[in-house]
């Protein structure tokens, strides 16, 4: 397969074809995020695509999942898109499964009959990532869009009959804004009441705009013992009807993978545990992104 620079995907991507058909991040701004920095943001030839396509149905035939890179391939127009998932049909045809990163501006650009057609071409689960259900943490992150365009395109996404996870970044909002940010993301999350919630946790990157803020003292890291109460108040605020939440990424101190509403009451528990010390925390050298 033909992959330009690192390759990034969701843990539960691990298994899939990884299939480059954009570079980079199309927004690449977000205070945050040093996933795409020093990779500007392009199209990939189409005839590539297709030959990767080609590779994988000799050397992979057997996969059946399927993930769409880099950052937000969805921001292909539908005549580059539709050749796509028609060829990785009739060309791979054990995969069941196939996903992509997605955000509420690329999924802006489709229409409804549009997102609909990717369902049916076989597009299942995109990955979008809310980050914060608080419009002031959202614009001082530069993610550049509002939660309420967010809740829109994600309730768009879902009845176009595409699953959504949907990743949520604890402490964003620093030690000061922490309630106020788990109880809105909360809100958030039980308003899109996606298949899969994911809580990933803050890890400052070089490079990075916010990192420049927290050198400058203008803004603050929340401690481990401030990272779980915020994972607390954003469970108990979060209402799913029938969803995964994961906190299993590798950035977080006390990892799960739960279901919501069964498990959420065991969950509460055990983060009551941990700020008691009843429970071991992942030391800080474990903690990756
Ligand atoms: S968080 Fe997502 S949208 Fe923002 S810069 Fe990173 S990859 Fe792009």
């Amino acid at each position: 397969m033909d992959h330009e620079g690192f390759i990034i995907r969701p843990p539960s991507e691990a298994d899939s074809i990884l299939l480059q058909v954009t570079l980079g991040c199309s927004h690449n701004r977000c205070a945050f995020c040093g996933a795409y920095r020093g990779k500007p943001f392009r199209v990939k030839e189409q005839a590539r695509v297709m030959a990767d396509i080609d590779w994988a149905a000799k050397k992979l035939p057997r996969h059946s999942r399927l993930f769409l890179m880099d950052g937000d391939a969805l921001v292909l127009p539908m005549r580059r898109l539709e050749p796509i998932l028609t060829a990785i049909r009739e060309k791979l045809p054990r995969v069941r499964r196939v996903g992509s990163y997605a955000s509420a501006r690329s999924l802006q650009t489709k229409t409804d009959a549009e997102l609909a057609r990717l369902k049916e071409l076989g597009l299942d689960i995109i990955y979008l990532g809310l980050e914060s259900g608080d419009e002031d943490v959202l614009a001082r992150m530069n993610k550049g869009v509002t939660v309420a365009e967010q809740l829109h395109q994600a309730a768009r996404a879902r009845a176009a009959g595409l699953k959504l996870n949907v990743t949520v970044l604890l402490g964003l909002a620093g030690p000061e804004g922490s309630e106020q940010h788990a109880q809105a993301t909360g809100a958030a999350l039980s308003q899109m009441d996606p298949e899969q919630a994911a809580a990933l946790s803050l890890m400052l990157v070089p490079g990075t705009p916010l990192h420049d803020d927290w050198e400058a003292g203008r803004f603050t890291q929340c401690t481990a013992p401030e990272l779980l109460a915020e994972l607390g108040m954003l469970v108990e605020h979060t209402h799913l009807s029938r969803g995964l939440f994961l906190c299993n990424h590798g950035s977080n101190h006390l990892p799960f993978r739960a279901r919501f509403p069964k498990d959420k009451a065991a969950v509460l528990q055990s983060i009551e545990a941990a700020l008691a010390g009843e429970r071991e925390l992942k030391p800080e050298w474990q903690r990756r992104l």
